[in-house]
């Protein structure tokens, strides 16, 4: 059955709809109407949000994990039509919004076990020394808490993961921080159904209603209202460079200015290594072909960049990676403006001085073709503008003259959310120059792969120096990704009575 979307806001359980209204505007079946955010909706959401702070921060973990698994099945239980919705509003193919839904309900369940064991909270306890001379110490107890109502942005490129549901209001929730979600102009159906899911299980948790609101978009007036506004304590963004700097910017500006967690882009540059190239090049082609193209190109660690150190087997290498792109058909892009920035960037690099176009596709309005150039090495380091990411399936070949170029380029580059070497045996020497200054650039480093696909555990780190992240010891994805929204409080001399009960004992 197709799901027909409200339209309306969910502020605190309440469903608001009103005059100003915008146009969904899916790829395919019917346009919508859907009710515009305003600051005074944002208003209301961020003052439930507080009102339902006190008791929700002071729930249980048990109670919080076995909200998050009850958002996880409320989730589930729409799956068939969350996925229909998605895909009609965003292009994306139903198997990759059916991938995208287990990853959103398996990071729930994961941020769930997550706090039952505890860890997160990083107790520590330094007892009373009351005879220590000169001065006797207190009894210190130390433990994080939750810091307020957060704000989310959901992302156009994952409606689901990274959006409503997604991995900022879990781990969000799971701190023990209520959320407001500001929705994506391009689905807001799919928000509004996850949104509804999210509502089901704050009544059937019997949670305060204000734990949770979603709030549509239509103009920037929500977005703006909701980073200023003096309740909201921290934000979580995924978009573009131009936008969440706007955003980073108002949170800096405020009275009281509040961390703003954006991830606004990267090329995730991968360094393919002499004995890897000699052995395997064209292999290695044809597989970024395939990284540079998934999803039309349109993932934050899609590798846009490939250094090489030029020769022979680097145009084996490009030959490969061109004759892949030319095997690929175009894919539709998430929104119309989407596919136009893409048209832009790829005019942008096609006219930067010593910038050769080796592939081109054709593709119509709202779609979007691969795009292969190269480059040499001396040009790379020459235009600072070849490092900014173009979203979509763009790949630049930057051919360095000998392994120092390539150390100078890795130097160049901006803060990455991903770097890669494919490296062999007896690259290994050759590679440990890159360590210390790889590590310096990127939040997640890996050999002989490719960064699209992000594995959601303990370990993972999504996110580095600017312009990867606004807050470069921060992770969006993996449970680390909690620290974001909590806050270390120490107690001195407290007596049980009055600790948390977390910290009692
Ligand atoms: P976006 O334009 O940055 O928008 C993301 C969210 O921020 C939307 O809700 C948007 O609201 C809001 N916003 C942006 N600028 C704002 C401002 N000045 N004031 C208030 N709110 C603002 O990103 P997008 O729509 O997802 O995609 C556009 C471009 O972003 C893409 O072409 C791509 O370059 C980049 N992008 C990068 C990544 C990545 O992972 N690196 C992911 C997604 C997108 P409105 O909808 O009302 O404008």
């Amino acid at each position: 059955m197709t799901f027909m979307p409200h339209g309306k806001h969910i502020i605190a359980g309440d469903r608001v709809g009103g005059d100003a209204t915008f146009h969904a505007s899916p790829v395919e079946g019917s346009a919508h109407d859907v009710a515009m955010g305003n600051a005074a909706l944002v208003d209301r959401a961020c003052k439930a949000a507080e009102d339902a702070f006190p008791s929700y921060a002071a729930t249980s973990r048990a109670d919080r994990a076995a909200f998050l698994n009850a958002i996880a099945d409320e989730i589930e239980a729409r799956g068939d039509a969350i996925t229909e919705i998605g895909t009609r509003e965003t292009g994306l193919p139903a198997a990759r919004l059916q991938g995208e839904r287990g990853r959103t309900v398996g990071q729930l369940r994961l941020f769930a076990d997550h706090i039952l064991k505890g860890d997160y909270l990083d107790r520590r306890h330094d007892p009373a020394l009351p005879d220590r001379a000169p001065a006797p110490r207190p009894d210190l107890r130390m433990m994080q808490r939750p810091i307020g109502p957060v704000a989310v942005f959901g992302a156009s490129n994952f409606p689901l993961a990274f959006s409503t549901a997604g991995g900022d209001t879990a781990s969000a929730l799971a701190a023990g921080c209520p959320v407001v979600v500001k929705g994506h102009e391009a689905h807001p159906g799919t928000a509004e159904i996850v949104g509804e899911a999210i509502a089901a299980a704050v009544t059937r948790c019997g949670l305060p209603a204000g734990v949770f609101s979603l709030i549509h978009g239509g103009s920037r007036e929500a977005g703006t209202a909701l980073v200023q506004h003096p309740l909201i304590r921290a934000v979580g963004f995924t978009g573009s460079l131009a936008g969440g700097r706007a955003l980073f910017d108002l949170c800096a500006q405020r009275p009281e200015p509040i961390p703003f967690f954006g991830e606004l882009g990267s090329v995730n540059p991968m360094f393919v290594m002499p004995a890897a190239m000699a052995a395997r090049g064209a292999e290695i082609g044809k597989g970024w072909a395939g990284s540079l193209t998934m999803g039309a190109g349109q993932f934050c660690t899609n590798p846009g960049i490939a250094v090489l150190q030029d020769g022979p087997e680097a145009d084996a290498f490009i030959e490969a990676a061109r004759a892949a792109l030319a095997d690929s058909a175009p894919q539709t892009m998430l929104t119309g403006e989407i596919a136009d920035a893409y048209r832009k960037g790829c005019d942008r690099v096609a006219g930067v001085a010593g910038v050769a176009q080796v592939f081109a596709g054709d593709a119509g309005p709202r779609a979007a073709a691969p795009a292969l150039f190269a480059v040499g090495g001396a040009d790379w380091l020459a235009a600072h503008a070849l490092g900014e990411e173009v979203f979509g399936p763009l790949g630049l070949v930057v051919r360095a003259r000998d392994a120092d170029e390539m150390q100078e380029i890795a130097r160049a580059l901006d803060g990455q959310l991903t770097a890669t070497l494919h490296i062999d045996d007896a690259d290994t020497e050759a590679a440990r120059p890159l360590m210390p200054v790889l590590e310096r650039k990127a939040g997640r480093l890996l050999v002989n792969g490719f960064p699209t696909g992000v594995e959601v555990c303990d370990a993972m780190v999504h996110g580095g120096p600017y312009p990867a992240s606004t807050n470069f010891g921060a992770t969006s994805v993996g449970t680390l990704a909690i620290r974001r929204f909590l806050r270390p409080v120490c107690y001195q001399n407290m007596p049980d009575a009055l600790l948390p009960e977390d910290l009692r004992g």
